[in-house]
Protein backbone atom coordinates (compact mmCIF):
# COMPACT_ATOMS: atom_id res chain seq x y z
CA UNK A 1 0.00 0.00 0.00
CA UNK A 2 2.13 2.73 -1.47
CA UNK A 3 0.90 6.16 0.17
CA UNK A 4 0.17 7.67 -3.14
CA UNK A 5 -1.99 4.88 -3.53
CA UNK A 6 -5.76 6.08 -3.32
CA UNK A 7 -7.86 4.23 -0.89
CA UNK A 8 -10.33 1.66 -1.80
CA UNK A 9 -13.96 3.40 -1.99
CA UNK A 10 -15.97 2.56 0.67
CA UNK A 11 -18.71 1.78 -1.59
CA UNK A 12 -16.93 -0.65 -3.74
CA UNK A 13 -15.83 -3.10 -0.29
CA UNK A 14 -16.58 -1.32 3.23
CA UNK A 15 -14.35 -3.83 4.88
CA UNK A 16 -11.20 -3.62 2.66
CA UNK A 17 -11.85 0.09 3.22
CA UNK A 18 -11.85 -0.06 6.79
CA UNK A 19 -8.41 -2.01 7.05
CA UNK A 20 -6.86 0.23 4.74
CA UNK A 21 -8.11 3.61 6.67
CA UNK A 22 -6.85 2.48 9.69
CA UNK A 23 -3.33 1.38 8.79
CA UNK A 24 -2.76 4.33 6.73
CA UNK A 25 -4.34 6.81 9.33
CA UNK A 26 -1.61 5.04 11.99
CA UNK A 27 -4.51 4.06 14.04
CA UNK A 28 -2.75 0.47 14.42
CA UNK A 29 -1.21 -2.40 12.72
CA UNK A 30 -1.07 -6.29 12.99
CA UNK A 31 1.27 -7.95 15.06
CA UNK A 32 3.63 -11.05 14.72
CA UNK A 33 0.67 -13.30 17.41
CA UNK A 34 -2.91 -14.11 15.18
CA UNK A 35 -5.54 -12.08 16.94
CA UNK A 36 -3.96 -9.63 18.35
CA UNK A 37 -3.09 -5.93 17.25
CA UNK A 38 -0.74 -3.12 17.98
CA UNK A 39 -2.03 0.52 19.03
CA UNK A 40 -0.18 3.25 17.43
CA UNK A 41 0.64 6.57 19.00
CA UNK A 42 -1.85 8.28 16.94
CA UNK A 43 -4.33 5.81 17.58
CA UNK A 44 -3.63 5.75 21.19
CA UNK A 45 -3.81 9.40 21.47
CA UNK A 46 -6.93 9.06 20.24
CA UNK A 47 -8.58 6.25 23.08
CA UNK A 48 -6.43 8.24 25.49
CA UNK A 49 -8.96 11.22 24.78
CA UNK A 50 -12.13 8.96 24.65
CA UNK A 51 -10.64 7.48 28.50
CA UNK A 52 -10.25 10.89 29.67
CA UNK A 53 -13.82 11.97 28.91
CA UNK A 54 -15.32 8.75 29.92
CA UNK A 55 -13.53 8.95 33.03
CA UNK A 56 -14.30 12.33 34.06
CA UNK A 57 -17.84 11.31 33.74
CA UNK A 58 -17.16 8.36 35.86
CA UNK A 59 -15.68 10.32 39.04
CA UNK A 60 -18.88 12.99 37.94
CA UNK A 61 -21.21 9.94 38.85
CA UNK A 62 -19.15 8.66 41.64
CA UNK A 63 -16.75 6.19 40.99
CA UNK A 64 -13.28 5.51 42.06
CA UNK A 65 -10.86 3.52 40.44
CA UNK A 66 -8.80 0.90 41.49
CA UNK A 67 -7.26 -2.32 39.68
CA UNK A 68 -7.42 -6.08 39.98
CA UNK A 69 -5.06 -9.12 39.33
CA UNK A 70 -4.84 -10.55 35.49
CA UNK A 71 -5.03 -13.80 37.00
CA UNK A 72 -8.21 -15.64 37.51
CA UNK A 73 -8.49 -18.78 39.54
CA UNK A 74 -9.93 -20.88 37.25
CA UNK A 75 -12.29 -22.29 40.13
CA UNK A 76 -13.42 -18.59 40.30
CA UNK A 77 -14.31 -18.68 36.83
CA UNK A 78 -16.37 -21.92 37.44
CA UNK A 79 -18.62 -20.92 39.79
CA UNK A 80 -21.17 -18.93 37.96
CA UNK A 81 -22.63 -21.28 35.70
CA UNK A 82 -24.19 -19.09 33.53
CA UNK A 83 -20.56 -17.05 33.04
CA UNK A 84 -18.47 -20.20 32.46
CA UNK A 85 -20.51 -21.01 29.83
CA UNK A 86 -20.88 -18.02 28.31
CA UNK A 87 -16.65 -17.82 27.96
CA UNK A 88 -15.41 -21.30 28.15
CA UNK A 89 -14.49 -21.11 24.61
CA UNK A 90 -12.59 -17.96 24.27
CA UNK A 91 -10.39 -18.42 27.47
CA UNK A 92 -6.44 -18.37 28.11
CA UNK A 93 -5.08 -20.15 30.69
CA UNK A 94 -1.95 -20.33 32.43
CA UNK A 95 -0.56 -23.76 33.32
CA UNK A 96 3.27 -23.13 34.06
CA UNK A 97 5.43 -20.94 35.75
CA UNK A 98 8.70 -22.57 34.35
CA UNK A 99 10.89 -23.24 31.03
CA UNK A 100 13.30 -25.75 30.84
CA UNK A 101 15.15 -26.75 27.98
CA UNK A 102 13.78 -29.53 25.77
CA UNK A 103 14.91 -32.43 23.78
CA UNK A 104 15.17 -30.29 20.24
CA UNK A 105 16.97 -27.52 22.58
CA UNK A 106 14.14 -25.14 22.94
CA UNK A 107 12.52 -24.47 25.42
CA UNK A 108 9.10 -26.51 26.84
CA UNK A 109 6.97 -25.70 30.52
CA UNK A 110 8.60 -27.39 32.88
CA UNK A 111 6.08 -30.05 34.32
CA UNK A 112 7.59 -30.20 37.66
CA UNK A 113 5.81 -26.54 37.72
CA UNK A 114 2.60 -27.42 36.24
CA UNK A 115 -0.07 -24.94 38.73
CA UNK A 116 -2.29 -26.96 40.96
CA UNK A 117 -4.70 -24.89 39.44
CA UNK A 118 -4.81 -23.16 35.98
CA UNK A 119 -5.19 -19.26 36.30
CA UNK A 120 -7.24 -17.28 33.64
CA UNK A 121 -6.45 -14.75 31.96
CA UNK A 122 -9.37 -12.50 32.42
CA UNK A 123 -12.00 -12.32 30.09
CA UNK A 124 -13.99 -9.76 32.30
CA UNK A 125 -13.60 -9.50 36.58
CA UNK A 126 -16.90 -10.05 37.88
CA UNK A 127 -15.38 -13.47 39.86
CA UNK A 128 -12.36 -11.62 41.29
CA UNK A 129 -13.71 -8.32 41.96
CA UNK A 130 -16.93 -9.65 43.78
CA UNK A 131 -14.77 -11.88 46.16
CA UNK A 132 -12.88 -8.75 47.06
CA UNK A 133 -16.07 -6.81 47.32
CA UNK A 134 -17.19 -9.60 50.06
CA UNK A 135 -13.83 -8.96 52.22
CA UNK A 136 -14.86 -5.38 52.01
CA UNK A 137 -18.54 -4.49 52.83
CA UNK A 138 -20.20 -5.17 56.17
CA UNK A 139 -22.64 -3.09 56.80
CA UNK A 140 -25.44 -1.58 54.58
CA UNK A 141 -23.45 1.50 55.76
CA UNK A 142 -20.68 0.16 53.31
CA UNK A 143 -22.80 0.35 50.50
CA UNK A 144 -23.07 1.27 47.72
CA UNK A 145 -19.53 0.64 46.07
CA UNK A 146 -18.41 2.15 43.03
CA UNK A 147 -15.34 0.64 41.20
CA UNK A 148 -14.31 1.33 37.98
CA UNK A 149 -11.14 -0.66 36.01
CA UNK A 150 -9.01 0.48 33.35
CA UNK A 151 -7.47 -2.76 31.92
CA UNK A 152 -7.01 -5.53 29.07
CA UNK A 153 -8.83 -7.93 28.36
CA UNK A 154 -8.36 -11.44 26.87
CA UNK A 155 -10.81 -13.24 24.70
CA UNK A 156 -9.54 -16.18 22.61
CA UNK A 157 -9.59 -14.77 19.47
CA UNK A 158 -7.80 -15.86 16.13
CA UNK A 159 -9.35 -13.50 13.77
CA UNK A 160 -8.34 -9.91 13.67
CA UNK A 161 -10.53 -6.92 12.96
CA UNK A 162 -8.38 -4.22 13.85
CA UNK A 163 -9.89 -2.58 16.87
CA UNK A 164 -13.27 -4.68 16.67
CA UNK A 165 -12.34 -7.86 17.09
CA UNK A 166 -9.16 -9.12 18.53
CA UNK A 167 -8.01 -11.53 21.21
CA UNK A 168 -6.74 -8.97 23.57
CA UNK A 169 -8.19 -4.99 23.89
CA UNK A 170 -8.20 -2.33 26.55
CA UNK A 171 -11.22 -1.09 28.19
CA UNK A 172 -12.81 -0.23 31.30
CA UNK A 173 -15.44 -2.34 33.33
CA UNK A 174 -17.80 -1.02 36.33
CA UNK A 175 -18.16 -2.82 39.14
CA UNK A 176 -21.02 -1.51 41.63
CA UNK A 177 -22.45 -3.42 44.70
CA UNK A 178 -26.02 -1.85 45.92
CA UNK A 179 -28.20 -2.93 49.01
CA UNK A 180 -31.17 -3.21 46.74
CA UNK A 181 -32.24 -4.10 43.79
CA UNK A 182 -33.96 -0.83 43.07
CA UNK A 183 -30.34 0.88 43.34
CA UNK A 184 -28.90 -1.63 41.54
CA UNK A 185 -31.01 -0.95 38.59
CA UNK A 186 -30.85 3.16 38.43
CA UNK A 187 -26.99 2.53 38.23
CA UNK A 188 -27.29 0.38 35.37
CA UNK A 189 -29.83 2.58 33.72
CA UNK A 190 -27.66 5.48 34.80
CA UNK A 191 -24.78 4.19 33.20
CA UNK A 192 -26.15 3.69 29.74
CA UNK A 193 -27.12 7.15 29.91
CA UNK A 194 -23.15 8.15 30.67
CA UNK A 195 -22.45 6.22 27.63
CA UNK A 196 -25.23 7.36 25.05
CA UNK A 197 -23.61 11.17 26.17
CA UNK A 198 -20.46 9.99 25.51
CA UNK A 199 -20.95 8.86 22.52
CA UNK A 200 -23.37 11.60 21.22
CA UNK A 201 -21.55 14.28 22.58
CA UNK A 202 -18.12 13.16 21.95
CA UNK A 203 -18.03 10.64 19.48
CA UNK A 204 -20.93 12.52 17.37
CA UNK A 205 -21.88 9.08 16.98
CA UNK A 206 -25.89 8.64 17.45
CA UNK A 207 -26.67 5.25 19.27
CA UNK A 208 -30.70 3.89 20.26
CA UNK A 209 -30.02 2.39 23.63
CA UNK A 210 -32.34 -0.49 24.91
CA UNK A 211 -32.27 -3.82 26.82
CA UNK A 212 -30.99 -7.03 25.30
CA UNK A 213 -33.36 -9.87 24.38
CA UNK A 214 -32.60 -12.89 27.07
CA UNK A 215 -30.32 -14.49 23.88
CA UNK A 216 -28.26 -11.43 23.86
CA UNK A 217 -27.87 -11.14 27.54
CA UNK A 218 -24.37 -10.68 29.47
CA UNK A 219 -23.66 -14.69 30.74
CA UNK A 220 -24.55 -14.08 34.34
CA UNK A 221 -26.31 -10.86 34.30
CA UNK A 222 -30.36 -10.47 34.99
CA UNK A 223 -30.34 -8.27 32.50
CA UNK A 224 -28.15 -6.26 29.89
CA UNK A 225 -28.70 -2.78 27.88
CA UNK A 226 -26.79 -1.62 24.70
CA UNK A 227 -26.03 1.56 23.01
CA UNK A 228 -25.86 0.35 19.41
CA UNK A 229 -24.43 2.30 16.61
CA UNK A 230 -25.43 2.42 13.01
CA UNK A 231 -22.45 1.90 10.86
CA UNK A 232 -21.44 3.37 6.88
CA UNK A 233 -22.21 0.18 5.62
CA UNK A 234 -25.96 -0.06 7.48
CA UNK A 235 -24.44 -2.89 10.07
CA UNK A 236 -25.00 -1.97 13.72
CA UNK A 237 -21.86 -2.06 15.98
CA UNK A 238 -22.26 -2.67 19.80
CA UNK A 239 -20.87 -0.01 21.50
CA UNK A 240 -21.28 -0.31 25.17
CA UNK A 241 -23.50 -2.95 27.52
CA UNK A 242 -24.44 -2.28 31.04
CA UNK A 243 -25.83 -4.94 33.14
CA UNK A 244 -28.04 -5.65 36.14
CA UNK A 245 -26.36 -8.36 37.86
CA UNK A 246 -29.13 -8.85 40.24
CA UNK A 247 -27.42 -11.15 43.56
CA UNK A 248 -25.79 -13.63 40.88
CA UNK A 249 -22.57 -13.41 41.45
CA UNK A 250 -23.17 -11.83 45.04
CA UNK A 251 -24.83 -15.44 46.06
CA UNK A 252 -22.16 -17.45 44.22
CA UNK A 253 -19.07 -15.21 46.00
CA UNK A 254 -20.98 -15.10 49.38
CA UNK A 255 -20.90 -11.56 49.47
CA UNK A 256 -23.35 -10.41 51.95
CA UNK A 257 -23.78 -7.30 54.08
CA UNK A 258 -25.85 -6.39 57.16
CA UNK A 259 -29.33 -4.86 56.64
CA UNK A 260 -30.78 -1.78 57.93
CA UNK A 261 -32.76 -4.32 60.02
CA UNK A 262 -29.99 -6.70 61.20
CA UNK A 263 -30.75 -9.23 58.83
CA UNK A 264 -28.58 -10.94 56.41
CA UNK A 265 -28.88 -10.02 52.44
CA UNK A 266 -26.81 -10.72 49.45
CA UNK A 267 -25.42 -7.40 47.65
CA UNK A 268 -26.96 -6.25 44.36
CA UNK A 269 -24.84 -5.77 41.37
CA UNK A 270 -23.88 -4.52 38.10
CA UNK A 271 -21.29 -3.99 35.76
CA UNK A 272 -20.61 -1.96 32.09
CA UNK A 273 -18.06 -1.73 29.69
CA UNK A 274 -16.80 -0.31 26.72
CA UNK A 275 -13.99 -1.15 25.01
CA UNK A 276 -11.08 0.52 22.10
CA UNK A 277 -13.72 -1.24 19.45
CA UNK A 278 -15.38 2.53 19.99
CA UNK A 279 -12.36 3.34 17.58
CA UNK A 280 -13.48 1.05 14.82
CA UNK A 281 -17.06 2.67 15.91
CA UNK A 282 -15.69 6.13 15.45
CA UNK A 283 -13.81 5.45 11.90
CA UNK A 284 -16.84 3.42 10.74
CA UNK A 285 -18.98 6.34 11.57
CA UNK A 286 -17.55 9.44 10.18
CA UNK A 287 -15.00 8.05 7.42
CA UNK A 288 -14.91 8.63 3.78
CA UNK A 289 -12.99 7.92 1.14
CA UNK A 290 -10.15 10.10 1.69
CA UNK A 291 -9.69 8.90 5.34
CA UNK A 292 -10.88 8.94 8.92
CA UNK A 293 -12.25 11.74 9.96
CA UNK A 294 -12.61 12.90 13.43
CA UNK A 295 -14.76 14.70 15.90
CA UNK A 296 -12.66 18.19 17.23
CA UNK A 297 -13.39 16.91 20.90
CA UNK A 298 -11.78 13.78 20.52
CA UNK A 299 -9.35 14.37 17.93
CA UNK A 300 -5.53 14.39 19.15
CA UNK A 301 -4.64 17.22 16.76
CA UNK A 302 -7.61 19.58 16.48
CA UNK A 303 -5.52 22.03 14.14
CA UNK A 304 -2.33 21.11 11.76
CA UNK A 305 -0.69 24.27 11.02
CA UNK A 306 1.51 23.49 7.35
CA UNK A 307 3.91 26.37 6.71
CA UNK A 308 5.00 26.74 2.66
CA UNK A 309 7.98 28.13 1.47
CA UNK A 310 10.49 28.15 -1.25
CA UNK A 311 13.39 30.37 -0.20
CA UNK A 312 15.06 30.84 3.06
CA UNK A 313 13.72 33.99 3.54
CA UNK A 314 10.39 32.78 2.75
CA UNK A 315 11.04 30.05 5.36
CA UNK A 316 12.24 32.89 8.17
CA UNK A 317 8.85 34.60 7.98
CA UNK A 318 6.50 32.08 7.45
CA UNK A 319 8.08 29.68 10.21
CA UNK A 320 8.14 33.16 12.70
CA UNK A 321 3.73 33.59 11.65
CA UNK A 322 3.76 30.00 12.17
CA UNK A 323 4.90 30.08 15.76
CA UNK A 324 2.51 32.58 16.40
CA UNK A 325 -0.43 31.01 15.37
CA UNK A 326 0.61 27.90 17.13
CA UNK A 327 0.96 30.11 20.56
CA UNK A 328 -1.94 31.63 19.94
CA UNK A 329 -4.15 28.44 19.41
CA UNK A 330 -2.58 26.77 22.28
CA UNK A 331 -3.52 29.67 24.59
CA UNK A 332 -7.57 29.78 23.24
CA UNK A 333 -6.99 25.82 24.70
CA UNK A 334 -6.79 24.23 21.22
CA UNK A 335 -4.74 21.26 20.59
CA UNK A 336 -2.56 21.81 17.54
CA UNK A 337 0.82 20.52 15.36
CA UNK A 338 3.42 22.11 13.70
CA UNK A 339 3.87 20.20 10.22
CA UNK A 340 7.37 21.52 10.03
CA UNK A 341 8.97 18.40 8.25
CA UNK A 342 11.22 19.40 5.21
CA UNK A 343 10.95 16.50 3.08
CA UNK A 344 7.45 16.22 2.64
CA UNK A 345 5.83 18.78 0.20
CA UNK A 346 3.08 20.88 1.20
CA UNK A 347 0.60 18.59 -0.65
CA UNK A 348 1.61 15.48 0.57
CA UNK A 349 1.11 16.79 4.93
CA UNK A 350 -2.73 17.84 3.07
CA UNK A 351 -2.97 14.75 1.81
CA UNK A 352 -1.93 12.98 5.13
CA UNK A 353 -3.59 15.04 7.74
CA UNK A 354 -6.81 14.57 5.11
CA UNK A 355 -6.27 10.27 5.50
CA UNK A 356 -5.56 11.07 9.69
CA UNK A 357 -8.92 12.89 9.68
CA UNK A 358 -7.71 16.29 11.65
CA UNK A 359 -9.83 18.93 11.59
CA UNK A 360 -8.91 21.71 10.65
CA UNK A 361 -5.90 22.56 8.37
CA UNK A 362 -4.40 26.24 8.82
CA UNK A 363 -1.87 27.37 6.01
CA UNK A 364 0.69 29.75 6.17
CA UNK A 365 2.81 31.17 2.76
CA UNK A 366 4.50 33.58 2.18
CA UNK A 367 1.41 35.46 0.64
CA UNK A 368 -0.43 35.05 3.73
CA UNK A 369 1.94 36.56 5.95
CA UNK A 370 2.05 39.94 3.43
CA UNK A 371 -1.21 39.94 3.40
CA UNK A 372 -1.99 38.95 6.96
CA UNK A 373 -4.24 36.24 6.34
CA UNK A 374 -4.56 32.51 7.22
CA UNK A 375 -6.50 30.03 4.85
CA UNK A 376 -8.16 27.51 6.82
CA UNK A 377 -9.38 25.04 5.79
CA UNK A 378 -11.94 22.08 6.73
CA UNK A 379 -11.68 18.53 6.53
CA UNK A 380 -15.29 17.80 5.99
CA UNK A 381 -17.84 20.51 5.28
CA UNK A 382 -22.08 20.84 5.24
CA UNK A 383 -23.91 21.77 2.87
CA UNK A 384 -23.67 25.46 2.15
CA UNK A 385 -20.04 25.56 3.77
CA UNK A 386 -17.19 26.62 1.98
CA UNK A 387 -14.14 23.92 2.61
CA UNK A 388 -11.53 26.32 2.98
CA UNK A 389 -11.59 30.24 4.15
CA UNK A 390 -9.27 32.89 3.26
CA UNK A 391 -9.40 35.01 7.08
CA UNK A 392 -7.48 37.93 8.16
CA UNK A 393 -5.19 36.59 11.09
CA UNK A 394 -7.05 38.04 13.86
CA UNK A 395 -10.73 36.72 12.70
CA UNK A 396 -8.90 33.65 11.51
CA UNK A 397 -7.37 33.09 14.98
CA UNK A 398 -10.13 34.56 16.74
CA UNK A 399 -12.71 31.54 14.99
CA UNK A 400 -11.22 28.36 15.35
CA UNK A 401 -12.55 27.32 18.63
CA UNK A 402 -16.18 28.19 17.54
CA UNK A 403 -15.38 26.67 13.82
CA UNK A 404 -14.52 23.37 16.26
CA UNK A 405 -17.64 23.47 17.56
CA UNK A 406 -19.71 23.70 14.11
CA UNK A 407 -17.54 20.87 13.35
CA UNK A 408 -19.03 18.45 15.77
CA UNK A 409 -22.57 19.50 16.12
CA UNK A 410 -22.13 18.79 12.33
CA UNK A 411 -20.58 15.65 12.03
CA UNK A 412 -23.24 14.70 14.74
CA UNK A 413 -26.16 15.91 12.37
CA UNK A 414 -24.63 14.27 9.41
CA UNK A 415 -24.67 10.48 11.30
CA UNK A 416 -28.01 11.76 12.67
CA UNK A 417 -29.31 12.10 9.07
CA UNK A 418 -27.96 8.91 8.14
CA UNK A 419 -29.28 7.14 10.50
CA UNK A 420 -32.45 7.95 10.10
CA UNK A 421 -32.51 7.24 7.10
CA UNK A 422 -31.32 4.01 7.34
CA UNK A 423 -33.72 3.10 10.03
CA UNK A 424 -37.28 1.67 8.86
CA UNK A 425 -40.45 0.19 10.54
CA UNK A 426 -41.90 -2.63 8.89
CA UNK A 427 -44.47 -4.81 9.61
CA UNK A 428 -43.87 -7.76 6.45
CA UNK A 429 -41.37 -10.20 6.79
CA UNK A 430 -40.75 -10.69 3.01
CA UNK A 431 -39.88 -7.23 2.85
CA UNK A 432 -37.70 -6.90 5.92
CA UNK A 433 -35.97 -10.31 4.39
CA UNK A 434 -35.28 -8.18 1.08
CA UNK A 435 -33.96 -5.34 3.24
CA UNK A 436 -31.38 -7.15 4.97
CA UNK A 437 -29.93 -9.03 2.17
CA UNK A 438 -29.72 -5.73 -0.07
CA UNK A 439 -29.20 -2.26 1.77
CA UNK A 440 -29.58 -3.17 5.62
CA UNK A 441 -29.92 -1.25 8.24
CA UNK A 442 -31.95 -0.94 11.73
CA UNK A 443 -35.38 -1.86 11.49
CA UNK A 444 -38.20 -1.65 13.85
CA UNK A 445 -40.04 -4.51 14.39
CA UNK A 446 -42.71 -6.36 16.29
CA UNK A 447 -41.41 -9.66 18.06
CA UNK A 448 -43.43 -12.59 19.72
CA UNK A 449 -40.42 -12.66 22.80
CA UNK A 450 -39.66 -16.55 21.81
CA UNK A 451 -36.09 -17.33 20.98
CA UNK A 452 -37.74 -19.58 17.89
CA UNK A 453 -38.11 -16.45 16.36
CA UNK A 454 -35.30 -14.80 17.01
CA UNK A 455 -33.08 -17.90 15.12
CA UNK A 456 -35.32 -17.98 12.06
CA UNK A 457 -34.37 -14.32 11.41
CA UNK A 458 -30.80 -14.67 12.24
CA UNK A 459 -30.69 -17.92 9.94
CA UNK A 460 -32.81 -16.35 7.20
CA UNK A 461 -30.70 -12.97 7.15
CA UNK A 462 -27.96 -13.29 9.66
CA UNK A 463 -30.10 -10.44 11.21
CA UNK A 464 -30.33 -9.85 15.17
CA UNK A 465 -32.51 -8.40 17.86
CA UNK A 466 -30.08 -5.51 18.73
CA UNK A 467 -31.83 -4.07 21.31
CA UNK A 468 -35.75 -3.42 22.73
CA UNK A 469 -35.55 0.14 22.43
CA UNK A 470 -36.06 2.56 25.54
CA UNK A 471 -39.18 4.56 25.80
CA UNK A 472 -36.93 7.61 24.25
CA UNK A 473 -36.34 5.15 21.55
CA UNK A 474 -39.73 3.97 20.83
CA UNK A 475 -41.76 4.24 17.47
CA UNK A 476 -44.73 6.91 17.71
CA UNK A 477 -46.57 3.75 16.52
CA UNK A 478 -45.65 0.63 18.21
CA UNK A 479 -46.31 -2.56 16.42
CA UNK A 480 -48.62 -4.96 17.67
CA UNK A 481 -47.61 -8.45 15.67
CA UNK A 482 -44.42 -10.27 15.71
CA UNK A 483 -42.80 -9.65 12.66
CA UNK A 484 -41.71 -13.30 12.27
CA UNK A 485 -44.80 -15.01 13.43
CA UNK A 486 -47.47 -12.83 13.27
CA UNK A 487 -48.59 -13.51 16.99
CA UNK A 488 -49.09 -10.86 19.64
CA UNK A 489 -45.72 -8.39 20.28
CA UNK A 490 -44.66 -8.62 23.47
CA UNK A 491 -41.84 -5.86 22.16
CA UNK A 492 -40.81 -3.75 19.37
CA UNK A 493 -37.46 -4.79 18.46
CA UNK A 494 -34.81 -2.79 16.72
CA UNK A 495 -33.25 -5.66 14.03
CA UNK A 496 -29.76 -5.36 12.07
CA UNK A 497 -27.09 -7.60 11.26
CA UNK A 498 -24.30 -6.34 13.18
CA UNK A 499 -20.40 -6.58 13.49
ZN1 LIG B 1 -42.79 -14.59 16.79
Amino acid sequence: MADDKGLTPRSEDFATWYNEVVLRAELADYSPVRGSMVIRPYGYGLWENMQRALDDMFKETGHQNAYFPLFIPLSFISREAQHVEGFAKEMALVTHTRLIAGADGGLVPDPASELEEPLVVRPTSETIIYDAFSKWVQRYRDLPLLINQWANIVRWEMRTRLFLRTAEFLWQEGHTAHATPEEAEEEAVRMLGVYRTFMEEWMAMPVITGRKSPSETFPGADHTYACEALMQDNRALQAGTTHNLGQNFSRQFDFTFQSESGGEEYAWSTSWGVSTRLVGGLVMTHGDDAGIVLPPKLAPYQVVVVPIFRTDEERAAVLGKADQVMSALRDAGVRVELDGRETLSPGAKFYEWERKGVPLRVEIGPKDVAKEQLVVVRRVVAEGQDRKAFLPEAEALASVPGILDDVQDRMFEAADRRRRTNTHRLDDYEAFRELMEGQGGFVYAGWCGSEACEEKVQEDTKATIRVLPGEEHRSPTPPDRCLVCGGAAQAEAVWARAY
